[in-house]
């Protein structure tokens, strides 16, 4: 079994694919072709904004919304500490120092009603991301982000798809930023994200940045990068766009057949209930969906005691799972330095230590799923776990 079968989906789209790449081989125009254009129009009218902005890749789009926002040495900017090291690393490269807001311990997200606290003069900027696929609480962090003037950057590097609300992630917030990294819900075959933002100034800001502050042909009117994402990565995205909607629903509905299967077979499990935050935990827990939301689930994370005895005895039963992550950003030796230092992030840490992604994507077979609620099972009544 493999953590995330990309294969399957390569079989179903061989003919799309082939074609597409034989296209962009023909007409040669490798870089900023005719795909990238018409990708860029499709997923701007998916998300629901005026512009789309396709990046080398999501840390790059990261990267470069910053830029475009005038973010830099001595701003500070407000971010999740429990996520992957980009959203952090974007922050550092540009100067600013990142200040990181506790997760809620339900939904892995930033929690708003932290985030007031922290804002100084300084704050040019909140990040929050939407990890595993659910977008994080932007009503509230919009709210908050308004009373100060804020602008608001999705880190959406995971939830490409996934609704708040009706509305779309990467549409939801000033600018929303994603990844096409090969295991994302919508992966390319290579390196690759967008930007995406209704803003017309911004719009323009991110483009130019992405290619060297290029107003015009040798006309650098800023200080830019070189982000751009390959017309060849478009060409495979535009190829696997027709399953893309099918694939949506089969994760939603694996994910839904794990949360029955895993609270029917497995002893002790149950949803996480927020009190259990920061205690020892008394099993398996799986992390509730939440209301307003739709997840594309580019995880499906269950909390457990004894962690590292579960993936061990997991990777016995051939059953690959990963830990998304395994520390906090601000207890990374080269970041406790860099963010402001006074941080107390209590629920991350704990998160760190108990949270588990076994494995998920829309090809996932039956069998499959059945083997892992199984190993899950025995493992919940096997004497080595510790409950
Ligand atoms: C994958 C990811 C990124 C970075 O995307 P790349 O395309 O790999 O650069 C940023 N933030 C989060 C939350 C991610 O999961």
């Amino acid at each position: 079994m493999e953590f995330i079968d990309l294969r399957t989906q390569q079989v179903a789209i061989k003919d799309d694919l082939d074609h597409r790449i034989a296209k962009v081989l023909a007409h040669g125009q490798y870089i900023m072709g005719p795909e990238v254009l018409e990708l860029e129009k499709l997923l701007a009218d998916y998300v629901g904004v005026s512009d789309c902005v396709t990046v080398a890749s999501g840390t790059e789009g990261l990267l470069i919304a910053l830029m475009a926002l005038g973010i830099g040495p001595g701003d500070e900017v407000i971010t999740s500490p429990f996520t992957f090291i980009a959203t952090a690393e974007a922050i550092v490269l540009v100067g600013a120092t990142p200040v990181f807001v506790d997760v809620n311990p339900l939904t892995c997200n930033i929690e708003p009603s932290l985030i007031e606290q922290h804002i100084t003069p300084a704050t040019k900027a909140i990040i929050p991301v939407s990890l595993y696929g659910q977008p994080a609480d932007m009503r509230e962090i919009n709210r908050i982000a308004a009373r100060h003037g804020l602008p608001v950057i999705e880190d959406a590097a995971q939830s490409f798809g996934a609704t708040y609300n009706g509305g779309r992630s990467c549409g939801l917030t000033t600018v929303g930023v994603t990844s096409f990294f090969p295991s994302k819900p919508l992966g390319c075959y290579g390196d690759g994200g967008a930007v995406f933002t209704n803003d017309d100034e911004l719009a323009r800001a991110i483009r130019e940045i992405r290619i060297h502050g290029q107003s015009a042909r040798y006309v650098h009117t800023r200080v830019g990068v070189g982000g751009r994402m390959d017309t060849l990565q478009c060409a495979i995205l535009l190829a696997k766009w027709r399953r893309f909607d099918w694939e949506l629903r089969s994760r939603s509905s694996i994910a839904e057949s794990y949360r029955t299967r895993i609270n029917s077979e497995v002893m002790g499990a149950g949803e996480l209930a927020a009190s259990e935050a920061c205690r020892p935990l008394p099993g398996v827990r799986i992390l509730p969906s939440v209301l307003n939301c739709t997840s594309v689930y580019a995880q499906f994370t269950i909390l457990t005691p004894e962690r590292d005895e579960a993936v061990r005895q997991l990777k016995l039963a051939g059953i690959p799972t990963a830990v998304h992550y395994p520390a906090p950003i601000n207890e990374q030796p080269a970041y406790a330095s860099a963010s402001s230092g006074n941080e107390i992030t209590p629920v991350s840490s704990w998160l760190a230590k108990h949270v588990l992604s076994i494995p998920m994507g829309p090809d996932l077979s039956e069998d499959d799923q059945e083997a892992v609620v199984a190993s899950l099972a025995r493992l919940a009544a096997s004497p080595k776990f510790v409950l």
